[in-house]
């Protein structure tokens, strides 16, 4: 979401002149986009902050803007505790930005706006922010309703609203015109998607996107499983566009720490709905997050995570230790867990999750997979290679979301560039996070973009 967004600060602060520079140093305005989901993300911020310091000293006319999360939690206090900052804006203030920006430039005044509105902020569609990428967020909604104990959400970022789906189609087609194949549909509960407001449901909001000429593929985050309904289940076996991978946070596998999450649904509702989206698409990957050491969860509690996580086999989990956050219900509850508890919890976890991961990798060795290449691998380095290999190490994801690295022997001069292909690549190897390759054929590619060759056959 804060991709997203930093994407949109862009795009309200270009007509004012600002580009983006890669380089602080050169910069005359750094804008701080944080979160304030844990409390890691809120300290990661703040040091960020510190080290911006030194850069405010060596050049005084440089404007130093704080927004996101943390900034509509914090507001005016941010102004009052570091000086050389110049600029609060929380969630809801984006439109409000650039004339911030050109009064601090001119006045030099320092401006706190963290005003909250009930209406969506719709930007006028103009030319994209970020040229050349493959992959895009597009964010559907926006606030949340559901008020887990845990949760800083509601609190700063307001309640749940929806886009309208002609907005939503028209920044997709936008993209797409601009070479993006792949998008992934942002919304805190998307099944909640347009309930209020009276659109369309999501799923239909989905059959919309998926009728786009030109892109390839659609992702989505998150759904909560309460609300994860038998046509969204069934979008994953009808809609061809909609890749076979669903985030399906499940946090707890115990029933007693679910009611105290507030997360309204049980263990075995959870079950029920993972084994229904197996049925209705054999082989789809579930990813989950759980959070360990919630207040009164006890090793019982945990044994129902572990037990839950061995139940449901996910292809990934992302693993939180608690923390308390300003304003959640969970921040007063009793039965704190020891921080040395809550990280024995995690690495518990993680090595039962390593379990799965290895397997699940290793089911796809001998098998090929459809991916679309999105860019250099991490490893890829263009002047000597790594790993023994000399070439261009290209990486890119399947369907089911499992990053795929490989080099291909048209490219190992450099001169070839497969980003945006699509390509069946044959799975060689599985490690715990990736999976390594070797193309086997080479499809025509349907959308051609601008200015390039396909990869040809
Ligand atoms: N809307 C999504 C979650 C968004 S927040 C959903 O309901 O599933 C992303 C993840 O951060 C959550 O799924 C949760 O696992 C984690 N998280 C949120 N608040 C937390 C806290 N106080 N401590 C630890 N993890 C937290
Ligand atoms: Fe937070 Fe729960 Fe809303 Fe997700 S559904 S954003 S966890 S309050």
């Amino acid at each position: 979401m804060n991709v997203y967004d930093s994407e949109q600060i862009l795009r309200v602060l270009s007509p004012l002149g600002y580009e983006i520079t890669s380089f602080p140093g050169a910069a005359d305005l750094i804008i701080v986009n944080t979160c304030a989901i844990r409390g890691k993300a809120e300290q990661k911020a703040f040091s960020f902050i510190g080290r911006l310091a030194g850069l405010k000293r060596k050049k005084p006319e440089l404007i130093i803007g704080v927004g996101g999360c943390v900034a509509q939690q914090e507001g005016r206090k941010i102004l009052e505790k570091i000086h050389y900052i110049d600029l609060v804006f929380g969630t809801q203030a984006l439109n409000r930005l650039p004339g911030h920006v050109m009064d601090i430039a001119v006045r030099r005044c320092r401006i706190a706006d963290i005003e909250m509105s009930p209406e969506i902020i719709e930007f006028s569609p103009g030319a994209p922010v970020v040229n050349g990428n493959i992959t895009r967020f597009v964010t559907v909604m926006r606030g949340c309703d559901n008020y887990c104990t845990y949760c800083v959400v509601p609190f700063v970022r307001g309640r749940e609203i929806s886009r309208e789906p002609e907005n939503i189609i028209n920044e997709i087609r936008g993209l797409v015109e601009t070479g993006v194949q792949e998008v992934t549909l942002l919304g805190q509960n998307v099944n909640s998607y347009g309930k209020k407001e009276g659109l369309c449901s999501f799923s239909a909001l989905l059959k919309l996107v998926n009728e786009i000429e030109g892109l390839f593929r659609i992702r989505f985050t998150t759904s909560n499983p309460k609300d994860l309904s038998e046509e969204l289940i069934f979008a994953f076996r009808d809609l061809e566009k909609l890749c076979g991978h669903i985030h399906l946070p499940v946090q707890s596998g115990s029933n007693s720490v679910l009611k105290r999450m507030n997360r309204k649904y049980t263990r075995e509702l959870y079950l029920d709905k993972t084994d229904k989206l197996r049925k209705a698409l054999p082989g789809i990957a579930i990813s989950s997050d759980v959070i360990v050491g919630f207040p009164g969860e006890t090793d019982k509690d945990f044994e129902e995570t572990l037990d839950l996580v061995r139940k449901v086999e996910f292809d990934s989990l992302f693993t939180f230790e608690y923390s308390d956050r300003t304003n959640a219900p969970a921040a007063q509850f009793s039965g704190k867990i020891p921080g040395n508890e809550k990280n024995k919890r995690l690495r518990m976890l993680l090595e039962l999750q390593e379990y799965y991961n290895a397997k699940n990798n290793r089911a796809l060795v001998g098998t090929t997979e459809l991916i679309l290449v999105d860019g250099f691998s991490k490893k890829h380095n263009p002047v000597n290679g790594q790993d023994g290999f000399s070439g261009v190490q290209w990486t890119g994801r399947t369907s089911t979301n499992k990053i795929v690295n490989f080099v291909d022997a048209d490219t190992l001069s450099g001169d070839g560039n497969l980003l945006g292909k699509r390509i069946d690549v044959m799975i060689e190897k599985a490690f715990l996070h990736s999976l390594w390759g070797r193309p086997v054929n080479v499809k025509p590619m349907p959308l051609k973009m601008k200015g390039e060759e396909s990869y040809a056959a």
